[in-house]
């Protein structure tokens, strides 16, 4: 055994990665990379039906995309590295059986013949008589010659750990403090299964234990599953890890983060244009803070100060206004020409990608500050690239106003020919143009803007105009006239 602090993340492959599991995995990388030890990744294949290589696929691109990294662990869906492995369970089956028939040698476990059936009537009856539905032991007690019959008659099994029915078993959890579990109520676990495999339980001590985790940090979901773990480990004659449960992730309404509150895949965040960095941030501050409150963090900082003391032991929300807001600061702090292969993707998604206009470069550095999402590039920028579509209530509002379309005539000539067709000159031209005729600001700017952009709201327009070039801009002024009366 060593003294290096060693975590895990451990999912089980029925599905994608969703942000409270995304929030466990950040935090063992965290405390991990804190002391300096090393961060495991295990797949909990078990559960043969519900187990997939897509969500296989889906977890490790998510991991990989929040920039966390795994010292041992899945190379691929199927391949693993690292001194501990196998790091898929399924592959570890051998090793399971082995510590199995150690348990069933020294008594400490037990077949339990019970059907399906049986277990629902006495799970039913428990209830009609308001005791909790657990398993209380019926196997456990049986007489020799009682087994022998259920031997003989060939009845399927199953394999139960006895927990102690006596005691409390303590977990002394690293966030919540001592927590203390009645034996006597908790019920003996199925540790093997009637088809003959393990179960997430059993599997989870014995890789624990063998993978040397100092530190197993989870979602609090694992608590009530802690004692019987903390027993099986007794059994084997082991000293159990720390435990560290972290808390549940609340939506705005105070009900459990699902579904129903919005994107909880972390690919849905990477596909809505969020930054890595932005949910390392974010996701840190899920239930963990530190006594001053800060917010920002590079990742160096993060690493340096993350600990479990600061973990809360009281729900966390989900605040997407917060994330929102923490996307754009960091999407401020990208330098321009890495925001421009951070937006291609969406550009491409959006056709965008290798038509004529502006450079791309000039057109993101000009709405630089006002990103939230990558995926919001594309609607902002678009009119750059594609043909002028005009917002209705700006056409009819902006460009049919009394003299409009006379102003965007002339325009088109004053501005054809300009040197340099620069910011600051076509201001000077323009302004100029609204003295000579004795006109408003708004009365030239307006339909400017309208009639190049389509829209209302955009870049400053001097800028705009400058971007798009004169052929672009005179083009346009002289369309827009076109189209009115
Ligand atoms: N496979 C379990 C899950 O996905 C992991 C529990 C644990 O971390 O021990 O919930």
């Amino acid at each position: 055994m060593t003294n290096k602090i060693r975590t895990r993340f451990a999912p089980s492959p029925t599905g994608f990665l969703h942000i409270g599991g995304a929030r466990t995995t950040l935090y063992n990388w965290l405390f991990a990379r804190r002391h300096k030890g090393d961060f495991i990744l295990r797949i909990e294949d078990t559960d043969e039906v519900r187990s997939t290589d897509d969500s296989v696929t889906a977890i490790l691109d998510s991991v990989k995309w929040l920039g966390l990294d795994w010292d041992e662990g899945p190379l691929d869906e199927h391949r693993d590295h690292g001194p501990h492995g196998p790091y898929y369970q399924m592959k570890r089956i051998d090793i399971y059986r082995r510590y199995l028939d150690q348990l069933v040698q020294d008594g400490k476990a037990y077949r339990c013949y019970c059907s399906k059936e049986e277990l629902e009537e006495l799970r039913r009856v428990a209830q009609l008589e308001k005791r909790p539905p657990r398993y209380e032991g019926r196997c456990r007690a049986l007489s020799g010659a009682q087994r022998a019959a259920m031997e003989a008659s060939g009845k399927k099994f199953s394999i139960r750990f006895k927990m102690p029915t006596s005691g409390a078993t303590i977990v002394d959890d690293q966030i919540r403090g001592k927590v203390s579990f009645e034996n006597n109520l908790q019920q003996d676990l199925v540790i093997w299964k009637t088809t003959d495999g393990p179960t997430y339980n059993f599997c989870c001590v014995i890789d624990d234990h063998l993978m040397e985790m100092t530190h197993v940090v989870r979602g609090d979901e694992h608590l009530s599953n802690t004692p019987s773990q903390i027993q099986i480990y007794y059994a084997l004659g082991w000293t159990p890890p720390l435990f560290a449960h972290l808390s549940m992730i609340l939506g705005p309404d105070g009900s459990k983060l699902s579904k129903r509150h919005g994107a909880t895949s972390v690919l849905e965040y990477r596909d809505q244009g969020y930054l890595p960095h932005t949910m390392r941030n974010y996701l840190a501050l899920l239930g963990w803070s530190t006594s001053e409150s800060q917010q920002l963090f590079t990742d160096e900082d993060l690493i340096a100060k993350f600990d479990l003391e600061g973990c809360q032991k009281s729900p966390a929300t989900f605040d997407t206004v917060k994330l929102n807001w923490m996307n754009g600061e960091y999407i401020r702090q990208t330098p321009v020409d890495d925001l421009v292969s951070l937006a291609k993707p969406f550009l491409e998604k959006a056709g965008l990608l290798g038509l004529p206009g502006p450079e791309l470069k000039r057109v993101i550095a000009l709405e630089h500050e006002k990103f939230k999402l990558l995926s919001e590039i594309p609607t902002l920028i678009e009119f750059f690239y594609k043909p002028v579509q005009f917002d209705p209530k700006a056409f009819d509002k902006v460009l049919r106003a009394p003299g409009a379309k006379q102003i965007l005539t002339d325009l088109a000539e004053v501005l054809r020919g300009l040197r340099p067709f620069e910011a600051e000159a076509l201001e000077a031209r323009i302004r100029n143009f609204v003295a000579e005729r004795g006109l408003k600001n708004g009365q030239v700017f307006h339909p400017i803007r309208v009639a190049v952009s389509g829209r209302t709201e955009g870049p400053t327009l001097f800028s705009m105009l400058e971007i798009m070039g004169e052929d672009m801009v005179v083009a346009r002024l002289k369309d827009a006239a076109a189209r009115l009366p």
